[in-house]
């Protein structure tokens, strides 16, 4: 099976695809990842940050073994990322390890922006994973502050919306979901309920 799980940052779809993985023993694809670890390696270049072509050059030789999982998860980089990730030289250099990601055996959860509009439309399950803006943002403030990070919650909310306007307003694959996704509102949801929910939506595709 494959099961594509787009949303905004911090909506909740990393756990919930996470705990789908399991559910299912299938593996996880988280593809903010690839376009985080493109950004900071643009940054590590000292290239032009508006170099397509040098970005989507970095794109199609990330080495995904080697993502440093610690310095990705900075909002610097989330909003490095969402820059680099409406560079279509860079989405398109991603394209084929997201695709080869989803067709393997067995099949796979990934979680994105566009994995059910463009990288998986033929997905066997679609969840779309929202939540207002002031919920996000007080999420993912809290997350960075409990890791150290020096972040105030009124930046994180300007930050929350500014990436929200650039995923879903970019040309190419913007942040939208597929017309046959269900959507899951997290806002009100506890982590338990909310895993509860998409487990649910899955377990009803499941073949018999
Ligand atoms: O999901 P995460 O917040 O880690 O993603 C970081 C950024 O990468 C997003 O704001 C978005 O711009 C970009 N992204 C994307 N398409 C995906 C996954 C992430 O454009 N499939």
């Amino acid at each position: 099976m494959i099961i594509a799980v787009d949303g905004p940052l911090a909506s909740g779809k990393g756990t919930i695809s996470r705990a789908i993985s399991q559910h299912l023993g299938i593996p996880y694809l988280d593809t903010g990842s690839l376009y985080r670890a493109t950004g900071l390696a643009l940054i590590d270049a000292k290239a032009d940050p508006t170099d397509a072509d040098r970005a989507g050059e970095l794109a199609a030789n990330l080495d995904i073994d080697a993502i440093d999982e610690t310095r990705i998860r900075t909002a610097e980089a989330g909003l490095v990322a969402s820059k680099i990730a409406a560079l279509p030289q860079v989405r398109d250099a991603l394209f084929k390890l997201q695709r080869d990601f989803a067709l393997q055996p067995g099949g796979a959860v990934l979680d994105g922006r566009d994995i059910g509009t463009v990288i998986c439309p033929d997905a066997d399950v679609k969840i779309y994973v929202v939540a207002d803006a002031e919920t996000r943002a007080r999420r993912r403030w809290k997350e960075l502050v409990a890791k150290g990070q020096d972040i105030s919650y009124e930046n994180m909310l300007a930050q929350t919306l500014e990436r929200d306007a650039r995923d879903a307003n970019r040309t190419d694959a913007p942040m939208r979901a597929a017309d046959d996704a269900t959507l899951l509102d997290t806002s009100t949801l506890s982590i338990d309920a909310a895993v509860a929910e998409a487990v649910r939506l899955v377990e009803m595709r499941q073949p018999a």
